[in-house]
């Protein structure tokens, strides 16, 4: 069976304790790889060879960086095909969605940081006739990030590339879960020729491997994307090391859809929201908010829609519907959906697992599901379930749709279809969320502010907001009246 190493010191490395974990397809339910269980020991040599790299790292000049950062974009580009798969076989994700969406995503992440450092700069004060301030924007020294299951080699690379374009060494855990185009892309960085000790990628459990990382008196910040529960708790760890923090959490994030909408883009736009990744989407929208009048006919071809989604093998370029990550995490959705029964909602699509053929009869799979009439404030409008699972719900004014929208302790995401536009931007106000989205989903700018609000979050990602978590501002005050300031 495949061995995933740790890349340290730019080698490749067996962990320290010599433990490893099994690596479950969610394909077929079985075992096929095995990933280092790796402890503090692993941990203290990656900064060990992060500290010996960081001086030269940290002063490099930003022809250097850019160079280093357009390698790894171009490393990850070549080598598209067998990352896409990989990636499907660790995450369960359909094939046309690695190979379009998480894979060429991953490139861009680095060749869009290689692009933006070079415009990234400090500030500078005239202060009065004799004294000047230059604020300079300085590389914070070793970083640590944690990325999750859910879009494995995307959200890493969304951490590292800012990380290292900014001059920091880099230490990062990828998911216990999906740790396999991680550790390919370990070997990309060995053919980039990347310094030893600049990143290094460590992998185990969050309690073996990531609380570690986060306590270790050389990490200066942690970049975190994951559930509120563990953002929680490393907040908790860091705080009394004053570390900085950047925290992408959960969401139960609301589509709100008028009467007014252009009806047959705001359906396929919710179909997508819903089910894309299997609802395994931090932005999907699991609470779907529907005005009255336009409420049977909605749901109606949202039915329709989901009903014609294809659960069948991942690997398949037709596929739509995938694999559940992992059998906990199935099991998790399962038991939600036994809830919102038990909630008095009614199902009106899905609600079962899928059993498919031969070597998949094994893997967690489930269709798509839909109810309605659930109370608002009922556990499965109020918990994240981070599956394929939406819920209906019908408002009739403006002020309402707002009110449900903002019910939640989450505030990550919000989409709204409408063709009014006043009202849109009246409720892009009053929503408590970081992200609105006006008649589209998951529309991405790389430069704009990536977060959440509430429970979801804390601090930004993207664009020049990542360039600044990664660097600490110094203020350096000149003073050129050497009569009355000496
Ligand atoms: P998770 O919190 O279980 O794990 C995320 C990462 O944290 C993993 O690498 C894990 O090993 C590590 N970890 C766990 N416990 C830790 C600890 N005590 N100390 C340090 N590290 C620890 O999350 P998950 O199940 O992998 O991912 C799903 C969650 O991520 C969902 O809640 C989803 O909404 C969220 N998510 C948020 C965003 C966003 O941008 N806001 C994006 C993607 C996913």
């Amino acid at each position: 069976m495949q061995k995933i190493q740790n890349y340290i010191d730019g080698k490749m490395l067996d962990p320290q304790g010599g433990k490893f974990l099994d690596n479950v397809s969610p394909l077929t339910g079985l075992a096929y790889s095995q990933v280092p269980d790796s402890s503090e020991a692993d941990i203290h040599k990656a900064v060990e060879s992060a500290e010996k790299a960081k001086y030269k790292w940290n002063r490099s000049s930003l022809a250097e960086r850019k160079k280093v950062l357009r390698k790894l974009a171009d490393g990850i580009a070549k080598q598209l095909e067998p990352l896409a798969m990989a990636e499907t076989i660790d995450n369960g994700k359909p094939i046309s969605v690695s190979r379009t969406v998480d894979i060429p995503r991953s490139s861009t992440n680095f060749e869009f940081f290689a692009d933006i450092i070079t415009s990234f700069s400090g500030d500078s004060f005239s202060t009065d006739q004799f004294a000047h301030n230059i604020t300079v924007k300085s590389p914070l020294g070793i970083v640590g990030c944690i990325s999750p299951w859910n879009l494995p080699l995307y959200l890493m690379t969304w951490k590292i590339a800012p990380a290292l374009a900014t001059g920091n060494c880099t230490i990062v855990k990828p998911s216990e879960v999906t740790p396999m185009t991680a550790y390919l892309f370990s070997k990309i960085c060995q053919e980039a020729d990347l310094a030893p000790g600049v990143l290094n990628i460590i992998h185990g459990t969050g309690p073996n491997a990531g609380s570690p990382l986060v306590t270790h008196p050389g990490i200066k910040a942690i970049s975190f994307t994951g559930s509120t529960a563990t953002g929680k708790a490393i907040n908790q760890m860091a705080s009394g090391q004053f570390k900085k923090v950047s925290l992408e959490m959960g969401g139960k994030n609301p589509t709100i859809i008028f009467d007014d909408c252009d009806l047959e883009k705001a359906v396929s736009g919710t179909l997508r929201a819903s089910f894309s990744n299997q609802g395994q989407i931090c932005l999907c929208g699991s609470r779907i908010l529907i005005q009255k009048g336009i409420y049977p006919e909605f749901k109606k071809r949202l039915i329709e829609k989901a009903a014609k989604l294809k659960v069948a093998d991942p690997r398949d370029e037709k596929t739509q519907v995938g694999a559940i990550v992992s059998q906990v995490h199935f099991n998790k959705v399962m038991g939600h959906i036994d809830l919102a029964k038990k909630e008095g909602g009614e199902l009106l699509l899905g609600g079962h697992s899928v059993q498919l053929a031969d070597e998949l009869s094994g893997g967690f799979y489930i269709a798509p599901t839909i109810f309605e009439n659930l109370p608002q404030q009922c556990k499965t409008n109020m918990n994240e379930i981070f599956g394929p699972m939406v819920t209906l719900q019908p408002f009739e004014t403006e002020e309402e749709a707002v009110k449900i929208a903002n019910a939640t302790n989450y505030g990550l995401s919000c989409s709204i279809w409408t063709s009014n536009s006043a009202r849109s931007l009246r409720i892009a106000r009053d929503i408590q969320t970081g992200i609105v989205w006006i008649n589209t989903w998951m529309m991405r700018d790389l430069r704009t502010p990536f977060g959440g609000s509430k429970d979801s979050g804390m601090g930004r990602e993207g664009g020049t907001y990542g360039l600044n978590f990664f660097t600490e501002p110094k203020n350096i005050c000149i003073s050129y009246d050497q009569e009355s300031h000496s």
